[in-house]
């Protein structure tokens, strides 16, 4: 048993049990905090760590997003949860063929580890970064927002269909362990479903989505929210826990294992779009990156490193192959009704 766990069976003896978001939420907490969990010795590898083209590109896009917005003097360039800080550091170096871009961009980190945000003030340091536990602490003014991987880290709560209606999944005791129990039947208001279903709701990300939509309809900018998750809303239990790279029962490394689900888009746009803001995609990642032209530009680091060829192709596949990242792996743009965005038709 980890020490996560004897504290959470602790509180769940004491005052019952606690929702799957709450459980999601306290291991989060505590995972990220301690560790770096990123690359081949860690749990799991994201897009900026397999090659520098996903932050390049991004940056690139930033970029264009910022010329739509009439290139403000001054804005919030602004990350959710930058992990080891990789995809900013690629984005701003690729952001230096634009000089006024780099000159007016006030870059702002909303990240709650502190493992992780010494990481990135060394991968970050001459962008002089301000930190935030919140995204409603990010100061006001025109802001192009990024966040990779970050929705699908944010707590779910699952309703599971009974016979007889929706009832809620708790993490409760059996013989003094964790354990999944269901709770009497709840009153949200959710679709119809056969018996059997999982049906998984964040709260937090939702909350999110009305927050930037509501942000960047009001002061201007745009966010580009990418992760894997579903373009239609579904059914189906896809909270999973990862723990060197193989998959774990989620109940079993409370804080040692990486707790995700995946990310209802159609839900996050609505509330964007409820918001005031409009919403583009999402566009299945590889169609993303060759929209913004990663071929091109994988062919050029090949030429100018040849020795490092065959890692810029296998970057490339992993990033945009259906079988990777390609498909899975999705990308949302928020932005004010105005702006055209690039790579999105
Ligand atoms: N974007 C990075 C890291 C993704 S992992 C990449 O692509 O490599 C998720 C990141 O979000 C980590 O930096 C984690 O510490 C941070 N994070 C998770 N939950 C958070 C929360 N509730 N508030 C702020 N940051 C959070």
């Amino acid at each position: 048993m980890t020490d996560l766990a004897a504290t959470l069976a602790q509180r769940i003896r004491a005052h019952g049990p606690i929702s799957v978001a709450e459980y999601m939420a306290a291991a989060a907490a505590q995972y990220y905090g301690r560790r770096d969990p990123f690359g081949v010795g860690g749990d799991f590898v994201t897009a900026p760590e397999v090659s520098q083209m996903f932050g390049e590109l991004l940056g690139l896009w930033c970029v264009a997003a910022w010329q739509a917005m009439g290139a403000p003097a001054r804005f919030v360039l602004a990350e959710l949860g930058p992990g080891r800080g990789t995809l900013m550091a690629d984005a701003l170096r690729a952001a230096r063929a634009a000089p006024h871009f780099l000159g007016g961009a006030e870059l702002h980190l909303v990240e709650t580890s502190p493992v992780l945000r010494r990481r990135q003030e060394a991968a970050l340091a001459d962008h002089r970064p301000h930190w935030h536990g919140r995204l409603e602490d990010i100061p006001s003014g025109p802001m192009l927002l990024v966040a990779n991987e970050f929705f699908d880290a944010m707590p779910v709560r699952q309703f599971v269909r009974g016979a007889t209606g929706w009832q809620e999944r708790y993490v409760g005791l059996r013989d003094d362990r964790l354990a999944l129990v269901l709770d009497d039947a709840v009153s949200e208001a959710l679709p119809a479903a056969p018996p059997g279903s999982v049906r998984e709701v964040s709260p937090a990300a939702l909350a999110a989505a009305t927050a930037i939509g509501h942000r960047v309809a009001q002061e201007d900018g745009a966010a580009l929210l990418i992760d894997f998750g579903y373009g239609a809303s579904a059914c189906g239990d896809t909270l999973q826990a990862v723990r060197g790279h193989r998959r774990c029962h989620i109940l079993s490394d409370p804080g040692e294992a990486d707790l995700s689900a995946h990310v209802d888009f159609a839900a996050i746009a609505a509330r964007a779009s409820g918001a005031g803001a409009r919403v583009e995609g999402p566009l299945e990642q590889g169609a993303f990156l060759r929209a913004l032209g990663i071929e091109a530009r994988a062919e050029r680091l090949m030429a100018a490193a040849p020795a490092r060829a065959a890692t810029v192709a296998a970057g490339l596949r992993r990033l945009t192959a259906p079988g990777a990242m390609g498909s899975l792996f999705k990308v949302l743009a928020i932005a004010h009704p105005r702006l055209r965005l690039p790579a999105f038709p």
